[in-house]
């Protein structure tokens, strides 16, 4: 018997839990942490796990092998049952910096990072579907293994590929999680871009600036030439190519010549090929740079988001589930909260409409979108059928990575939008282990992608900033 569109069980899970639930994203949205420092959220995720019936959780020091309470946690995993299938629910502890704003309906800046990208909705998107589907499972005796796995660092695309390495998402059926944002939910499949980031270091020789300038070699102007190169790349490369650049070391003072100077790339593009293309022509430009100011150049690959290969089966699967869950009932209060916020940011009054400024769930279903930004919940799709369902849970109009999202993050109107999209996570997973033919249909489908080994991706060594 359903109620509300659930399995009464996941129903009785969020009806006794969702207050202390939206404690939770609200602790961690107090506590925001950049990628892989998620110390606080790995606690407080890991109480809260611990508490609602995962006794073997574990905090996981990503990429080091799965340890328990180490000193820098920042990712926790929680299994309940055993055997096949193995469904994973994935949330996101970390933030962005910079972004911090208070939980008001306007800009109101905290010093340090912030959830400018709601991602301790999505931690309790995926903790309230685990524990309230481990409860379910549990009344009604469903075979299989639930996996929650709370990443650590989407924001530094290092998160999921430290954990496919530790061999999390290996042995799984299915993968499903949720990132929210200022448009509607929707369980369509949006494809993002694939990123290579590159940390590129210049050394060079220091000298007075005026005293004796030509016994020095300047690593600034090494990273000048190296940043003007790549604006001229701009122009030959195709039109799915994005480059961006910040200068993270550029010297002590002007009248030093420096010694060393640095610069960091995110190098973008719709696929793999593109993007190490992209990637290796701007490390030829670093080199350049460095014949020209007889500097050293040290290149490091610092992180890669690979190709997301969607599963469409697994997304219209999600929606048709979605369709079912009432969708979010806001209040007065909610409504008042995003117009405040967005006419705030705006500094002008908005005619938008309470409907247009908090919109209800897309309710059609058209396939593939236009492309996003990236995640690296493109990672898990190397490993299996993986859906990333999006929207809701902020004002429309905010842009993204923004303090107006991590003002809605503190609020409310996320944490209902969280609420409901884990109803979606919990009831599409639970479904998902008696539906033998379901998993069979996603994996037929992933075959068809004719996806590179992971290995073969990752096949360039990547360092350390
Ligand atoms: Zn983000
Ligand atoms: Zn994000």
């Amino acid at each position: 018997m359903k109620v509300n569109g659930l399995n009464k069980w996941i129903n009785e899970w969020y009806e006794q839990h969702e207050e202390e639930l939206n404690e939770y994203m609200h602790d961690v949205w107090a506590h925001p942490e950049l990628g892989l420092f998620t110390k606080h959220a790995a606690e407080a995720s890991y109480a809260f796990a611990t508490t609602h019936g995962f006794p073997d959780a574990i905090i996981s020091r990503a990429g080091e092998g799965v340890k328990t309470n180490t000193e820098n946690p920042n990712a926790v995993i929680a299994e309940y049952g055993s055997g096949k299938p193995v469904i994973g629910i994935v949330g996101e502890l970390d933030a962005l910096p910079g972004l911090g704003n208070g939980d008001v309906p306007g800009k109101a800046p905290i010093a340090g990072p912030g959830h400018g990208c709601g991602h301790n909705l999505i931690a309790g998107a995926a903790m309230g579907a685990a524990c309230a589907l481990r409860y379910a499972m549990e009344k009604e005796g469903i075979k299989g293994t639930l996996r929650l796995v709370e990443a650590p660092g989407e924001e530094v695309g290092r998160g999921k590929a430290l954990l496919a390495k530790d061999g999390v998402f290996s042995d799984m059926d299915l993968a499903i999680m949720w990132h929210p944002g200022p448009n509607e939910f929707s369980a369509e499949p949006q494809p993002g871009l694939c990123i290579l980031a590159g940390s590129f270091e210049f050394r060079g020789k220091s000298a007075h600036a005026a005293g004796a300038p030509w016994a020095g070699r300047s690593a600034l102007d090494a990273v000048q030439l190296m940043n003007m190169g790549c604006e001229f790349l701009r122009e030959h490369v195709t039109k799915d190519c994005l480059l961006h650049y910040q200068i993270t070391n550029g010297g002590g003072a002007p009248n030093i010549v420096p010694d060393y100077a640095s610069v960091k790339y995110f190098c973008r593009a719709a696929n793999n090929e593109h993007v190490k293309d992209l990637y290796e022509r701007v490390v030829k430009c670093g080199e350049g740079a460095a014949h020209m100011t007889d500097t050293e150049f040290e290149p490091k690959l610092i992180f890669i988001i690979p190709y997301f290969y969607q599963n469409e089966p697994l997304y219209k699967y999600l929606h048709d589930i979605s369709m079912e869950i009432p969708d979010v009932e806001y209040t007065e209060e909610d409504y008042e909260f995003a117009r405040k916020l967005i006419e705030d940011y705006t500094g002008a009054a908005t005619d938008k409409s309470n409907e247009e400024l908090l919109p209800a769930s897309k309710k059609t279903y058209e396939g593939m979108q236009e492309r996003s930004t990236c995640t690296d919940a493109a990672d898990m799709s190397y490993f299996c059928p993986t859906a990333h369902i999006h929207g809701g849970g902020s004002a429309a109009g905010s842009p993204g990575h923004h303090w107006t999202i991590t003002a809605c993050s503190g609020s409310p109107i996320g944490q209902k939008a969280a609420v409901r999209a884990g109803k979606v996570l919990a009831e599409g997973a639970f479904e998902a282990f008696g539906n033998q033919a379901l998993i069979d249909e996603c994996w037929a489908f992933q075959k068809t992608l004719n996806i590179p080994s992971y290995d073969e991706v990752y096949s360039i060594e990547i360092k350390d900033e």
